[in-house]
């Protein structure tokens, strides 16, 4: 297939690269020229607007950094100027509402769009190895699907438009709020004088388990390696988990949810990002919670 990628940075240059490996072939654009650099060095053509890039092609597929973006790009310069046959799929984080409203513009055009935000990192974009969470008709998806594979190892029909971004949104504010739970916890272990090796062998195999204290554990030298082994380098950065905090607050709002553990550790991760802790593994907020 001849598909255009529009926003090739951390996430995006590794995903459009194992395009390429699949065999595809992928018209590259990005405001950036050093973005551009590396996506020629990767197999890509390389374009200077958006609307060339996409002239012909068979999908479109973009990785931008919010919805404000997305929906520019695809009111001024995707919708109207790739074919109407072309598949449209976009896999940044943005919130739900601008998903929706994209892709009900994109069908009123006449094309076929889903929203695959992604679970992963950087690392698993330069593997091939993310799951996507696909919002869209049972159509878009099975069109939409054989490409997402080639840069993923799981992709998951959500629901309809929307879904994908309402998943990924849902599973990362839990993410967060355990996050805080399990770096709380450790934190108070510590000062009760637990030896937090003996306290992880006993929590991991009771109750207290979760996925960030046996997978991701925020205590270094304890549990399988983690960024906290890296001195909190790496992994998923803090600024990324409150701007997944921030939309889940959104959401939450204009759906009249009640989320006071994610309110929480939205505010938590506020202070933290704040403190100039940003580009910090968001395990690391352990440091603040233990002063
Ligand atoms: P990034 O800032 O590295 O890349 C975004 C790219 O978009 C940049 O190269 C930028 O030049 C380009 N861009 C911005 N405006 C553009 C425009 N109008 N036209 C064309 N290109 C434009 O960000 P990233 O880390 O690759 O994240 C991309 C998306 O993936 C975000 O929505 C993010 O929330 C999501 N995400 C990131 C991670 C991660 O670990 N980095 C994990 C999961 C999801």
């Amino acid at each position: 297939m001849k598909i255009a990628f529009i926003g090739l940075g951390n996430m995006g240059g590794g995903m459009a690269a194992n395009l390429v490996k699949a065999g595809h072939r992928v018209n590259a654009f990005d405001l950036s020229t050093d973005a551009l650099a590396r996506a020629l060095e990767n197999g890509c053509a390389t374009f200077t607007s958006v609307r060339d890039a996409v002239d012909g092609v068979d999908a479109v597929v973009s990785m931008l950094p919010n919805g404000s973006i997305v929906d520019s790009v695809f009111e001024n310069d995707v919708l109207g100027y790739a074919p109407t046959g072309a598949v449209l799929l976009d896999c940044s984080t943005i919130d739900v509402d601008t998903a929706r409203k994209v892709t009900a513009d994109a069908v009123a055009a006449g094309y076929d769009m889903v929203d695959a935000p992604v679970s992963g990192g950087i690392a698993a974009a330069n593997g091939g190895t993310l799951t996507f969470m696909v919002g869209g008709t049972d159509t878009a998806f099975a069109r939409a699907e054989p490409i997402l594979s080639a840069m993923g190892k799981a992709v998951i029909h959500a629901g309809g438009s929307g879904a994908g971004q309402a998943a990924k949104i849902c599973n990362n504010m839990l993410l967060g709020a355990s996050m805080i739970a399990t770096c709380e916890t450790f934190a108070m272990a510590e000062k009760l004088g637990l030896d937090l090796q003996t306290f992880y062998d006993i929590s991991s195999k009771a109750s207290g388990q979760n996925w960030s204290m046996t997978s991701y554990c925020p205590v270094p030298g304890v549990g399988p390696t983690s960024p906290a082994d890296n001195d909190y380098q790496g992994g998923f950065a803090t600024a990324l988990m409150l701007k997944d905090l921030k939309l889940a607050i959104e959401a939450a709002q204009s759906v009249n949810a009640d989320v006071p553990m994610g309110a929480r550790a939205a505010e938590l991760y506020a202070q933290f990002d704040a403190d100039g802790k940003g580009g910090m593994d968001f395990s690391a907020i352990i440091q603040s919670l233990k002063n």
